[in-house]
C-alpha cells in the first residue's frame, strides 16, 4: 500500500543535521569502524539523586493524572520563583506555560503567531530548528550573519536593517548554540534601543543554555534589563541542560498573558499537559538545591579547554573560547581549497566534516546546518578521553591536507 503523499510544509524544513550526523557515525560503528563522536547536544551528568526521589514519591502518590495544558500550578509556581530568583523577573502564575521541552514552547509560540508574509530574525549561527519552525510556520527566517570577526554576536545596526514593516520576532539565543556567544546586558540594551523604534516586533529568548556559562560571566536576560521590553518578550527556559535533564522534557516560558495563552491553546491540539512525572522532576529540580550546577559547568569548562587546545593547533583551524553552552563553532576556512590525501578538494564545510569521518572517524557537525560557513561544530560532552583523542585524529587529518 503507498504511503498518503505528504502535505507540503514537510518539505519546507530538514530533520535535525546533529542527528544526521550521530546516525551516520551509527551506521559506520555498525560496520565495525570506531568513531570519535563530537557531537553530542546534551550534557552527560545524571538526574539528580533529589529529582529521581521525587518522581518515585510522585508516582507513589499517584501524581499520575492528565494535568492542566499550560502546566500544573505546582510547576507554574516553580517557574515564576526560579524568574524571580534567577533573572529578577516577575511572572505571575497565569503568565506561564509549560510545553514538552523548550522545543516545544518555541514551536507553539511560532506556530501560534507566524503565518504567511511573516518575517521572524534569527542571528547566525543559530539554533537549526528556529528558521525550520518558522517556516512550518509558514513565515520567513530572515537570518543574519555574525561570523567570528565579531564573536558570532549580532550587532545593533545589524539588528535595524534586517528589520522589515514585515518583521514579528527576534529570536536571541545566548550562550549560544553552536558558537557559545552571550551577550552582556548593555548589548541587550542596544538590541531594546533598536526595537523601540519598532514596536510591532517581539522578542522570543530561548535560554536554555542559562546556567552553561564560563569564566565567571554573568547570566543576562532581555526582559530583565531593559524591563521596557517585558510586554513584548516571551522568556523560554527548561530543565534539559542546566539539571541535565534532557529525557524529562520539560521546558516553560513566560511572558504576557494574552500570547502565552495563544500557545497553551496551540497545544491543547497537540500533546496536551506535559507529562505528570516529567513536571514533578522539573519542580524538584527547580525548588532543590541548586550548588551542583556550578560544578558541573566547571567541569565543562575543563573539558572544553582539553577540546580547544587541540583544534587550535589544528593546521588550517581556528576558534575562539567559547563563553558558554558546551560546542565550538570552529572554522575550517584554513582547510578549504586543499587536497585529501584520496585526491578530492575540500570545498565546503561539509566536505571538510565528510572528510573527518571517512578518514580518521571523528563526528562533527557541518556550520552549513547553522547557517554560517566554512566552520564546524564539535561538542565538548564527550569522555575526556575522547576528547584528547578526537582533538589528536583532527589534527593528524589537518596536518594530511595539501
Ligand atoms: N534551544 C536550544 C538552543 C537548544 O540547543 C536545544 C537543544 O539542543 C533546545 C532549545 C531544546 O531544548 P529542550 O530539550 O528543552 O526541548
Amino acid at each position: 500500500m503507498p504511503a498518503p503523499s505528504l502535505a507540503p510544509r514537510m518539505s519546507r524544513f530538514q530533520p535535525s543535521p546533529s542527528q544526521i550526523a550521530t546516525a551516520r557515525a551509527r551506521e559506520l560503528e555498525g560496520q565495525g569502524r570506531s568513531i570519535v563522536k563530537l557531537t553530542a547536544g546534551e550534557p552527560d551528568f545524571p538526574t539528580p539523586r533529589h529529582v529521581k526521589q521525587a518522581v518515585l514519591d510522585a508516582m507513589e502518590t499517584n501524581n499520575t493524572k492528565y494535568t492542566p495544558i499550560n502546566g500544573t500550578v505546582a510547576m507554574r509556581e516553580a517557574v515564576c520563583a526560579k524568574f524571580a530568583r534567577e533573572n529578577g523577573l516577575t511572572y505571575t502564575p497565569d503568565q506561564i506555560t509549560v510545553g514538552a521541552g523548550t522545543k516545544q514552547i518555541l514551536f507553539n509560540c511560532l506556530m501560534a503567531s507566524v503565518g504567511q508574509g511573516d518575517e521572524v530574525i534569527v542571528p547566525a549561527p543559530y539554533w537549526t530548528s528556529y528558521p525550520d519552525i518558522v517556516k512550518i510556520a509558514g513565515g520567513t527566517p530572515v537570518a543574519v550573519a555574525c561570523g567570528q570577526n565579531q564573536a558570532f554576536k549580532m550587532r545593533p545596526e545589524q539588528l535595524e536593517e534586517a528589520i522589515t514593516p514585515a518583521t514579528k520576532w527576534l529570536i536571541l539565543s545566548a550562550p549560544n548554540n553552536p558558537s557559545g556567544a552571550t551577550y552582556t546586558a548593555d548589548e541587550l540594551r542596544a538590541f531594546a534601543a533598536v526595537l523601540a523604534r519598532h514596536p510591532q516586533v517581539w522578542v522570543l529568548t530561548d535560554d536554555i543554555y542559562e546556567h552553561l556559562i564560563f569564566d565567571g560571566r554573568e547570566f543576562f536576560t532581555i526582559a530583565q534589563v531593559a524591563p521596557e521590553m517585558y510586554d513584548r518578550t516571551i522568556t523560554c527556559n527548561g530543565v534539559s541542560k542546566a539539571y541535565s535533564m534532557t529525557g524529562w522534557r520539560v521546558g516553560y516560558a513566560g511572558g504576557p498573558k494574552e500570547m502565552i495563552a495563544a500557545m497553551s491553546k496551540m497545544q491543547s491540539q497537540s500533546t496536551a499537559g506535559v507529562s505528570s512525572i516529567g513536571q514533578a522532576a522539573a519542580v524538584a529540580a527547580l525548588n532543590g538545591p541548586q550548588a551542583f550546577i556550578k560544578e558541573r559547568t566547571a567541569n565543562l569548562q575543563y573539558r572544553r579547554d582539553i577540546l580547544l587546545d587541540y583544534l587550535n593547533a589544528a593546521k588550517g583551524l581556528s576558534c575562539d573560547r567559547p563563553e558558554g553552552a558546551m560546542y565550538i563553532f570552529c572554522s575550517c576556512a584554513g582547510a578549504i581549497g586543499k587536497r585529501a590525501p584520496n585526491g578530492k578538494i575540500i570545498e565546503t564545510d561539509g566536505d571538510f566534516t565528510n572528510y573527518l569521518l571517512d578518514s580518521v572517524g571523528v563526528a562533527v557537525v557541518l556550520g552549513e546546518a547553522y547557517g554560517l560557513s566554512p566552520y564546524f561544530r564539535a561538542s565538548f560532552v564527550a569522555p575526556e578521553e575522547d576528547l584528547h583523542k578526537g582533538g589528536k585524529l583532527i589534527q593528524q587529518a589537518c596536518a594530511a591536507l595539501q
